[in-house]
């Protein structure tokens, strides 16, 4: 499952939304159509990010709905940005995909690679996905050993930041990065990145760093499906609300997210899915 935040079906219209300044072969899917066929035989489905709820879609609850598969909007009565509340906690403490995997037997990760300062972090500033993963006593990939050892991948792809930060950490091409996830994806039943990047692009409204993300993206994702087997598994692409596909605006959008599945039985796994809470369940069943 790849996560990305914060991207969703916009127009075709160059000056807003970079995926169709920069058009890309994983993301052709418009408002109204489709700009071709997805590379790699993918199979996207328009999916519903409002839960019902007015208002903006927003990443707390987003998230948490797409890693438990409960109504989190409702639950709260609105959409929250950011990191979980104590009530979203709570459902990702007890509905969790990490714990539900956990307690059928099935191994799970989340390839990301934390630093030890992350859990430092006041219990309001933690993410869901990380929340998600706390629910289950599957341990987290941390910057050493894993990261170095080429288990762990940075969230931008190429440990730019975590060399910013001041670790001493190899930089990689979203190439490289890109086979150590497909690596992760093989010693495992479930395996979650997240990139966040996009959202921030979305947020800062700058179509030249939305270039840089979107080819990072192209080149990790071109990578991943061709050196994964796709006969043996399933590749789920999705997101939480749509924001980087309009820079016209610095909010989050109405718009729906693209779920993008490739790989085995996508035909079927498509067919259940038409909200962001229908995610979770489906990856369950599959
Ligand atoms: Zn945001």
């Amino acid at each position: 499952m790849i996560f990305i935040d914060g991207i969703g079906i916009g127009e075709f219209d160059r000056d807003k939304n970079p995926f169709a300044r920069f058009l890309s072969p994983f993301f052709p899917e418009f408002i109204g159509h489709s700009n071709g066929p997805v590379a790699f035989d993918g199979q996207v489905v328009p999916t519903d990010p409002s839960m019902g709820v007015k208002g903006l879609p927003q990443s707390a609850t987003g998230q948490t709905a797409l890693l438990t598969g409960v109504n989190s909007a409702q639950a709260l009565d609105r959409h929250w940005p950011g990191f979980p509340t104590v009530t979203l906690r709570k459902i990702l403490a007890e509905e969790s995909i990490f714990l539900k995997l956990e307690k059928s037997g099935k191994k799970a990760t989340f390839a990301n690679a934390f630093s030890p300062r992350y859990f430092t972090r006041p219990e309001r500033s933690i993410s869901a996905t990380t929340w998600s993963v706390r629910a289950s006593s599957f341990p987290f990939r941390m910057i050493e050993p894993e990261l170095l050892n080429g288990e762990a991948i940075g969230h931008d792809l190429t440990n730019t930041f975590l060399a910013e930060m001041g670790f001493e950490v190899p930089i990689r091409t979203p190439e490289t990065s890109a086979e150590i996830l497909v690596r992760i994806a093989a010693s495992v039943d479930f395996c979650l990145f997240e990139y966040f990047l996009t959202d921030v692009v979305g947020h800062s409204q700058e179509m030249d760093w939305a270039e840089v993300e979107l080819d990072k993206l192209n080149r990790f994702l071109q990578t991943v499906l061709s050196k994964i087997d796709l006969n043996e598994n399933l590749v789920l692409l999705t997101s939480d609300h749509g924001n980087f596909e309009d820079l016209s605006v610095s909010t989050h959008t109405l718009n729906f997210v693209p779920t993008v599945l490739w790989g085995k039985d996508r035909q079927n796994f498509a067919e259940k899915i038409h909200q962001i809470e229908d995610v979770a369940g489906s990856i369950l069943g599959y």
